[in-house]
């Protein structure tokens, strides 16, 4: 049994894993950096430990450092949230090897899925559909022109080492083939420290469809249906959406079904998503997450399972509390991210929040480590809040949404809330007539015009 879980991360992710532990019974240990000792998620938690510096490299991303505040204060498991190390396959082992248990899959797990381009291979041998591309590393201009005779223009190099929507290319004719793929290599060395790059099909108007599973070391793994996140800036998500408005049931089961059936035949333990591009009624995967997703609440607005109490039970060797009979998807949900930012020019601005009041009402979550006189440090991601809300249709979530963000107040910082402020009053978007594409061209109108 889990008695304490000592959370590696901070901000609002640290203080969902607070909540769902301490709803268990289970004492919790905060880590942070200098730059937190104020942040709510110290306050919180039973115990915490100073773990270094601002700068991530030398306190959150600091193995030795977490191991060490695990070990003295007598924690059983480590939980890594998402970001930092929770995709680490290396830290996994060390916590294992320290005797404690790590809240998230199984080491090898983390390191197949990590590298795109295994976990392509591997869940091509599962039967998920892939992106058509190459089957491995491209290094050559020669296998890179062979590749794309047999796919056809446009095509994306990406990094096998990529996250975080960087370390892409898109290749629009075969004149520009040489020079990308010697940029993408470079800069994934430089990014992520490994080099290989491979090449797929750029879809021009997919949307992004992702499906959360859940798997016990029991031979269980459930799928709690679909995520859309297709509204995207630079490849990375701005609002999600579960249900999806282009997936239907019958698509929702079929998909669900083959993703959870691949991952229980894999023995996945954990909770993971797999992502994938959806274009004229077909999927293709691009890849998958063994973690807790930042978007992971609109889930569990529309189906009422904690999938961060899941993780936890699951990781003790317990069973999964729900079989796919049990889940049920109800209603409609939205999640905002509220970052500190310039809504359009994407100007970081931290700082200090002089005033801070969270929407609320019925079916309105507000996940976020941000008070009044909460000093926001300039060291970390700017996404300081999510608001997400659920509704009976789709149309009443988006009435509540836009009642919740003109009641949010943040004051003191620029936040991007005026961005989806603009987005709710869109046809397109309240339609749910979007792709991938769509928020950059938006973006960009808006600028052309001067809005
Ligand atoms: P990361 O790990 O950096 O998030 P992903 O492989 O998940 O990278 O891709 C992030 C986003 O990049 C996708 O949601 C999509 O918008 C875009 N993208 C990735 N692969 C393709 C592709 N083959 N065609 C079109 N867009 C793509």
């Amino acid at each position: 049994m889990i008695e304490k879980v000592l959370i590696a991360n901070r901000g609002e992710i640290a203080l969902r894993i607070h909540r769902a532990c301490h709803e268990m019974g289970i004492k919790t240990v905060a880590v942070h950096s200098t730059a937190d000792s104020e942040a709510m998620h110290v306050r919180l938690a039973d115990e915490s430990v100073c773990i270094g510096p601002p700068a991530s490299a030398d306190s959150y991303l600091n193995i030795p450092a977490v191991i060490s505040a695990a070990e003295i204060t007598g924690a059983d498991a480590i939980h890594p949230g998402y970001g930092f190390l929770s995709e680490n396959a290396h830290f996994a082992d060390i916590v294992a090897e320290h005797g404690l248990t790590f809240i998230g899959p199984k080491a090898d797990h983390i390191r197949v899925m990590g590298d795109k381009i295994s976990a392509k291979d591997a869940v091509k041998k599962l039967g998920i559909p892939v992106v058509p591309g190459s089957t491995g590393e491209i290094k050559t201009t020669e296998e890179a022109i062979e590749i794309c005779k047999k796919i056809g223009f446009p095509v994306i190099i990406k990094a096998s080492a990529g996250g975080g929507g960087r370390g892409m290319q898109i290749v629009r004719g075969e004149d520009e083939l040489a020079v990308k793929l010697q940029t993408c290599r470079t800069e994934a060395k430089v990014s992520f420290g490994d080099d290989a790059v491979y090449i797929e099909k750029f879809l021009t108007t997919p949307r992004h469809i992702e499906f959360q599973i859940i798997g016990d070391s029991h031979g269980n793994c459930i799928h709690l249906g679909e995520r859309d996140c297709s509204l995207q800036r630079r490849h990375q998500k701005v609002l999600e959406e579960a249900p999806s408005p282009v997936i239907d049931e019958e698509t929702r089961n079929r998909m669900g079904g083959i993703v959870s059936n691949a991952m229980a035949d894999l023995g996945y333990c954990g909770a993971g998503t797999i992502e994938f591009l959806y274009e004229n009624g077909e999927f293709y995967f691009i890849e998958m997450n063994t973690r807790l997703q930042v978007e992971h609440p609109v889930t569990e607005m529309i189906t009422g399972i904690d999938i961060v109490r899941e993780q936890i039970r699951v990781a003790a060797g317990e069973k999964l509390s729900y079989t796919q009979d049990m889940v049920r998807f109800f209603g409609h949900a939205i999640e905002c991210r509220i970052n500190a930012e310039h809504p359009f020019t994407f100007m970081p601005s931290p700082g200090t929040v002089t005033q801070y009041h969270a929407p609320g009402g019925l079916n309105v979550r507000s996940d976020s480590a941000v008070y009044t006189g909460y000093k926001i440090p300039p060291h970390y991601d700017s996404m300081v809040a999510k608001l997400i809300v659920s509704g009976y249709t789709r149309e009443g979530c988006l009435l509540r949404l836009r009642r919740s963000l003109d009641e949010y107040v943040i004051e003191g910082i620029t936040s991007n809330i005026p961005l989806h402020q603009a987005l709710m009053k869109n046809e397109d978007f309240q339609s749910g007539d979007y792709n991938i594409h769509w928020l950059e061209k938006f973006l960009k109108d808006k600028e052309d015009t001067n809005d």
